[in-house]
């Protein structure tokens, strides 16, 4: 089968190996999309500090189930899957209290729980070999379209449900970065909350769309975008800020519009950091502000995309590129070209 290579610090090459056997309570998934994620970037720019080279790269996947190992009961061969992005042991103390992406077993304190794509091999292929639990059926989805469910819809989907008390028909969430998260956190927000969106992007296109997905005000993220929401606010600001961008200047948004007892949620991954003081001097955070640094989803998140996704009311904007062109497609993502998100098809 083909696959696309990790193939040295910030090269990635399609190569030709053997196809996969399932071992036991795995399952072999016949993909027929794999997502691109901006982590796929970060990980290409790691350089010598990654060290995984000539692993399959790809953690966002959908296909069919192609065979069974021993022991799996539960699926059928044929049935359309997702894999999940978080492989958590589901044993673990953080696993059973149903935090699986905090899972300690495969990760620890500071690392990541084992993600496919970052260490097992991932999507990016013709086949991939995922732990049973970790395929999840998906009926009648369309597997290739909703790979990008297990990750640009988990990870929003995770930080919304962490702040889900907060989002009452009075309050208002700021939504920076309109991406490949952030159209679909607009579209989760329309469906299970009533509070107003606010959805800032930088860049024309991705506003373009924010309103027909969920967005009551639209604005460019710039240095007005401060005066303007407290404005629009009443003078109260955000209760519910989150960051899909991560970068320096959007986390000092973050923090300028967040109300007195409000949240941010951290989800980008763009390095920028939030200064938290403990006293009464210099730039920080309003009184009584809940910061949480998301990291991706738990199974619960997963069902929750699944469901809304099945029900009509996320759908993720897909741009397809054929298994060979996965160069173009990194290309295209890297100089922000790409609508929504990105998918390989072997
Ligand atoms: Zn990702
Ligand atoms: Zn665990």
């Amino acid at each position: 089968m083909r696959a696309v290579k990790l193939t040295g610090p910030g090269t990635l090459g399609l190569e030709e190996v053997a196809t996969p056997e399932p071992g036991p309570g795995q399952v072999r998934v016949r993909v027929a999309g794999a997502g691109l994620c901006h982590s796929d970037l970060h990980v290409l720019h790691l350089g010598d500090a990654w060290p995984v080279f000539g692993g399959t790269v790809g953690h966002e996947g959908g296909g069919w189930i192609d065979a069974l190992g021993d022991d799996v009961t539960g699926l059928t061969e044929g049935d359309a899957v997702v894999v999940s992005v978080i492989w958590s042991c589901g044993s673990c103390r953080a696993c059973i209290e149903g935090r699986d992406n905090a899972c300690t077993v495969a990760g620890t304190r500071t690392g990541l729980p084992l993600t496919p794509g970052l260490g097992p091999d991932g999507s990016m292929a013709e086949y991939i070999i995922v732990p049973a639990r970790h395929a999840v059926p998906i009926g009648a989805l369309d597997p290739a379209t909703a790979a990008p469910l297990t990750d640009a819809g988990v990870t929003p989907m995770h930080a919304i449900n962490t702040v889900l008390d907060r989002l009452t028909p009075a309050a208002t969430v700021v939504v920076i970065g309109l991406g490949g998260l952030g159209h679909v956190a607009l579209q989760i927000l329309a469906a299970v909350s009533a509070a107003r969106v606010i959805a800032l992007d930088t860049d024309p296109a991705k506003r373009a769309s924010a309103a027909e997905h969920g967005a009551d005000l639209v604005l460019d993220s710039n240095e007005h975008a401060v005066e303007r929401i407290l404005t629009e606010t009443d003078g109260v600001d955000a209760d519910v800020v989150l960051d899909l961008v991560g970068v320096q200047p959007t986390v000092d948004l973050a923090r300028r519009v967040v109300a007195a007892e409000g949240a941010i949620r951290l989800i980008g991954l763009g390095g920028g950091s939030l200064p938290v003081n403990a006293g009464v001097e210099g730039e920080s955070l309003p009184w009584g502000v809940n910061v949480q640094r998301s990291y991706g989803g738990t199974r619960q998140d997963l069902v929750d995309v699944i469901a809304l996704a099945q029900r009509g009311r996320i759908s993720i904007e897909t741009v397809t590129y054929s298994l060979e062109q996965f160069q173009q497609a990194f290309d295209d993502l890297e100089a922000g070209r790409v609508a929504g998100r990105a998918i390989l098809v072997p």
